[in-house]
C-alpha cells in the first residue's frame, strides 16, 4: 500500500522547521522525500496518480513516532473507583490491595483499550505495559491485556511485562512465583517485579534474572522506587548482570534513589549500569506525584539522576507510567506531556526531552523506529504534529496529530 504525505515539515538539526516536503511511503518504508510541488495550495485528500492514499499534512512537523516504555494499561482510569487519599506509593498499593481483584476482564479490556487509543492518537506506535500478577487478580489482568494486544495489533506494538507481586522470594514467595510461571506460559514478553519492595532486594534481583534467563525473556524491574538513599538495588542489579552475563536485555524503571546519592556515587553506579547495558526508564509523572511526601522542606523531585546516567552513556528513556489511577490521578497519555516534564523537572532541553520518548524509548524497548533526520529507506512510523518546531511541539502538546505506523495511517486522518 502506498501513501503520499503532502506538505510535511521536517525539523532541521536545531529542531526548527525546514521547507515543506512530500514524503512517499511504500511497503512500510519511506521511499522518497522531495520538496513539496505545491507548497501553497491545499489539495483535496484523494488518491493521486500512483498512490493509493494521499494525506495533506498542511505543514505539520513530521517526526519519528513516539514509544511509551512504561505503562500500566490494566490500571488506567481507575482513579474514581480506587482513590488514594494519602497520595503516596504505599497509599496507592494499599488502595489496590483493598480492591482485592474485584475487577472483571471486560472492565480491564475497556479501560486499557481507551488508554491505548489515547496513546495512539497522541503519536505512540509501541507500548510496553506492565500487568499486575498479584494473587488476588489471578490471570484476569493478563488475560485482558492479551486480548487488547490482539485487538489493536494493526495499530500499535504492545509488549507485556509481568509485574510479579511480593513477597516472591523464598518459601513465602511460592504463590507469587506460581503466578509468574503461569503468566510466562500465557505469553508475557518480559519478566518484571519490584525488588525494592521485597525483604531482600538483592535476592529478588538474582531470582528475577534466573527466571528471565530460564524463560529466555528480557527483564524490566521496578527498581529503587524510593528516595531512601540506602536503596541500592540498581547498583546490585548492574553488578549481578556483569558477574553472570545476561543475554536478553535488562531495563531498570524509576531508579529514584540514585538521585539521592553523592555525585561520585552517582557516577560510579552510572558507569556500572552503562557497562552492564541496562536501559533506564525515568517516570516523571508518577515520581513527582508519589515521591517526596516525607520531605516537607527542600522536597526532592523524585526523578532518577538523569545527568550522571546520560553522561555515562546509559540509554535513558522517559515514560508516562500511571494514567489517572491511584498512583497518578492525572496524566494525559501523551509523550509530549512526559517530554515537557523532562524539561521542567529533569532539566533536559526540548530536543533531548523528545528523544527520551522517541529514539531512547525505542532503544530501551528494543523496537525499531524511523530515523532522524528522515531519509528514504526509513521505517514509516511517524507522527505529524501541528507545531512549528520541536520546542513548540513539546510546549504545546497540540491535538490534531496524524499518526502513521508501518506505512499505514492509524490515527488523525
Ligand atoms: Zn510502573
Amino acid at each position: 500500500v502506498s501513501l503520499l504525505l503532502r506538505r510535511a515539515t521536517l525539523p532541521d538539526a536545531a529542531g526548527a522547521a525546514g521547507g515543506p516536503v512530500d514524503v512517499t511511503i511504500d511497503g512500510g518504508r519511506v521511499t522518497a522525500i522531495e520538496p513539496s510541488r505545491d507548497a501553497t495550495e491545499a489539495t483535496a485528500v484523494s488518491p493521486g496518480p500512483g498512490h493509493e492514499r494521499v494525506v495533506d499534512l498542511d505543514g505539520r512537523l513530521l517526526l519519528p513516532a513516539f514509544a511509551e516504555p512504561h505503562a500500566h494499561l490494566d490500571k488506567a482510569f481507575l482513579a474514581e473507583l480506587v482513590p488514594n487519599p494519602t497520595g503516596d506509593l504505599m497509599g496507592a498499593i494499599r488502595a489496590m490491595d483493598e480492591l482485592g481483584g474485584r475487577i472483571e476482564v471486560d472492565d480491564i479490556v475497556a479501560r486499557a483499550g481507551r488508554a491505548v487509543r489515547l496513546l495512539v492518537a497522541n503519536g505512540v506506535t509501541a507500548i510496553r505495559t506492565h500487568v499486575d500478577l498479584i494473587e488476588a487478580n489471578g490471570m484476569r489482568s493478563l488475560d485482558a491485556l492479551l486480548e487488547v494486544r490482539d485487538r489493536v495489533r494493526e495499530l500499535v506494538t504492545i509488549q507485556i511485562c509481568g509485574l510479579t507481586g511480593w513477597p516472591s522470594v523464598g518459601a513465602e514467595g511460592a504463590a507469587q512465583r506460581a503466578q509468574l510461571t503461569m503468566a510466562i506460559e500465557r505469553g508475557i514478553d518480559l519478566v518484571g517485579g519490584c525488588p525494592h519492595l521485597e525483604r531482600d532486594p538483592s535476592a529478588a534481583n538474582a531470582q528475577f534474572l534466573d527466571i528471565a534467563a530460564d524463560a529466555g525473556l528480557p527483564l524490566d524491574l521496578h527498581t529503587d522506587e524510593t528516595l531512601d538513599p540506602g536503596a541500592l538495588g540498581l547498583e546490585d542489579l548492574a553488578r549481578q548482570v556483569l558477574d553472570r552475563g545476561f543475554a536478553q536485555g535488562v531495563t531498570a524503571s524509576h531508579c529514584v534513589s540514585l538521585s539521592m546519592q553523592t555525585e561520585d556515587r552517582q557516577r560510579q553506579i552510572a558507569a556500572l549500569v552503562a557497562e552492564a547495558g541496562i536501559g533506564v526508564v525515568a517516570l516523571p509523572q508518577t515520581n513527582l506525584f508519589l515521591q517526596g511526601h516525607g520531605h516537607p522542606t527542600g522536597m526532592p523531585r523524585g526523578l532518577t539522576a538523569l545527568r550522571a546516567l546520560r553522561e555515562a552513556g546509559v540509554h535513558v528513556a522517559a515514560g508516562a507510567d500511571n494514567l489517572q489511577d491511584p498512583f497518578n490521578p492525572v496524566g494525559r497519555g501523551d509523550p509530549l506531556e512526559t517530554a515537557a516534564l523532562m524539561v521542567m523537572a529533569g532539566h533536559l532541553l526540548p530536543g533531548d526531552a523528545l528523544a527520551s520518548v522517541s529514539a531512547h524509548a525505542r532503544c530501551v524497548m528494543g523496537v525499531p523506529g524511523a530515523v532522524e533526520p528522515l531519509v528514504a529507506g526509513a521505517l514509516a512510523d511517524l507522527v505529524a504534529i501541528p507545531a512549528s518546531s520541536v520546542r513548540e511541539a513539546v510546549a504545546m502538546g497540540p491535538p490534531g496529530r496524524v499518526v502513521v505506523r508501518a506505512g499505514q495511517v492509524v490515527a488523525g486522518a
